[in-house]
């Protein structure tokens, strides 16, 4: 166990689970845009399939058209016998029209199950019956549905991007819906054969015409128009991006797994949170709630039930000397732990990130954030809190994005220490270093060389620890170098 920082720990003790009916969608066709950030998305499908039991990796690669070699490759697979029922694997190069290759949808914020069964023209006992629903009704964000196959007269609307579709709220007019989606009040009309004038009812099921099915959500309290969660599903150790639009002006505040959510607001309706999942969060299917105040006096209080998914984080165990086991003592680690998580659980209103963040070094990754550990045979109470890279004594460390320093100095256990605020509850560390070439209050630009890899502090040879946090969290740092927020 070289170039690790077996010192950083990072505690839990908050953790918050709720029941939950389990869903097992047999196998996930998706596209990647519901995967990861749209403008990285790629043209065609995934497919991914979640191992069932009495399969292993040769039926399955039958059934897609592949080779056993391809999918444990994409996989990372060193065994192909050790495979477990539940995993999820991905199929590369899957024949279009394999057995059993379905559709599925991922519910996003305003789903519900009338939109669902509208949209793909199936019965909640259908949607059941291929998901193992034990109630249609309770649908949660992130939640993966197989969409019946030969769903509806002639399975024709199973092609093409699906519609978008609205279900009607108290005060809703066929004109406030026209301007909403941007389409003609006739059209509207016309698309759900309704007499004109067309007076709508409460939980009437509108078609939205020429308006793709993932760009809006369809029953969102007024005046919020529009919200988006990026990247779905929902997974430890991981940031979630929530955007919002509301018809004006408005102000709005939320929680979600019992920690208030920090929305800034920009062209006066257009509202974004980025929030940071704990990586030993427990899985499970948590509420996230929101009060959208507008300016007009209109209230709105909503409450999405979204699902987190586990990390698939490696365990690790590490065996300390009675010596190395004295400097975890709490008493010694705690004022520098409380010093670091006090400086980057702020937050700044300005952005000063734009796009994905660059690596902050050219070394190969040594240790992947999140790894379980475990000292001297104890619990799994502790992970690894950022990515570790190990480049050789005095290679330049960059900045990964623009930000604001608000650390440089040394400390007994991080050893020459900087923190860079990046603006909106996002906040970059890097330890270690044998020299640093930057102070506080600096500015700096996206590739700047903040200063060089060491092994200062508590360290057991020359490497570079990356951490990042969003909204008083540290995250996997590598996810914002593969995906732009908000
Ligand atoms: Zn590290």
């Amino acid at each position: 166990m070289r170039n690790v920082d077996k010192f950083l720990l990072h505690r839990s003790g908050w953790l918050l689970a709720l029941a939950a009916c389990l869903v097992i969608g047999m196998v996930a066709r998706v596209a990647p845009a519901a995967a990861q950030d749209g403008a990285a998305a790629q043209p065609g499908t995934t497919t991914i399939h979640i191992v069932q039991r009495d399969e292993n990796l040769f039926r399955i690669a039958l059934r897609y058209g592949t080779t056993v070699e391809a999918i444990a490759i994409a996989n990372g697979i060193a065994d192909p016998r050790s495979i477990a029922v539940g995993q999820r694997l991905l199929i590369p190069n899957a024949q279009p029209g394999s057995v059993g290759a379905l559709t599925t949808h991922t519910v996003a914020p305003g789903d519900t199950l009338q939109t669902l069964l509208a949209r793909y023209q199936t019965t909640a006992q259908a949607l059941a019956a291929a998901n193992n629903l034990c109630n249609p009704n309770l649908l949660y964000i992130g939640q993966q549905l197989v969409i019946p196959a030969g769903a509806g007269a002639d399975g024709s609307q199973l092609s093409g991007a699906p519609e978008a579709v609205h279900i009607v709220r108290p005060g809703q007019n066929i004109y406030r819906l026209a301007v909403q989606y941007g389409i003609p009040a006739y059209r509207l009309a016309a698309a759900n054969h309704l007499a004109w004038p067309a007076p709508l009812f409460f939980g009437q099921t509108l078609r939205i015409p020429g308006v793709p099915a993932s760009e809006h959500a369809a029953d969102l309290p007024y005046p919020l128009v529009d919200a988006q969660f990026r990247p779905l599903p929902v997974v430890q150790g991981r940031t979630l991006g929530i955007h919002l639009v509301t018809d004006g002006p408005a102000t709005i505040s939320g929680t979600f797994m019992e920690r208030p959510l920090r929305f800034a607001t920009h062209d006066a309706n257009q509202h974004d949170a980025i929030f940071g999942i704990h990586a030993l969060a427990r899985p499970g299917i948590y509420p996230l709630t929101l009060a959208i105040d507008a300016t007009n006096g209109q209230r709105a209080e909503v409450t999405f039930r979204v699902q987190v998914e586990a990390g698939g984080y490696q365990a690790e165990q590490i065996v300390l000397t009675a010596e190395q086991n004295a400097l975890l003592d709490p008493a010694l680690t705690g004022p520098e732990d409380e010093t670091i998580t006090r400086i980057m659980s702020g937050f700044t209103t300005r952005r000063f990130f734009d796009g994905m963040m660059g690596l902050p070094s050219t070394g190969a990754i040594t240790s992947q954030f999140g790894t379980r550990r475990s000292y001297n045979q104890g619990a799994l109470s502790t992970f690894h809190t950022g990515t570790d890279f190990g480049s050789g004594p005095g290679a330049p460390i960059l900045a990964p994005a623009a930000g604001t320093v608000v650390m440089a100095e040394a400390l007994p256990i991080r050893g020459n220490a900087t923190i860079i605020d990046h603006g909106w509850g996002v906040y970059s560390g890097f330890w270690h270093q044998t020299e640093i070439k930057v102070k506080v209050g600096d500015i700096v630009v996206p590739g700047q060389v903040i200063g060089t890899v060491g092994s200062t502090g508590r360290s057991t040879g020359p490497h570079l620890h990356w951490e990042l946090w969003v909204g008083g969290t540290p995250v996997d740092p590598l996810q914002w170098v593969q995906q732009s927020f908000p």
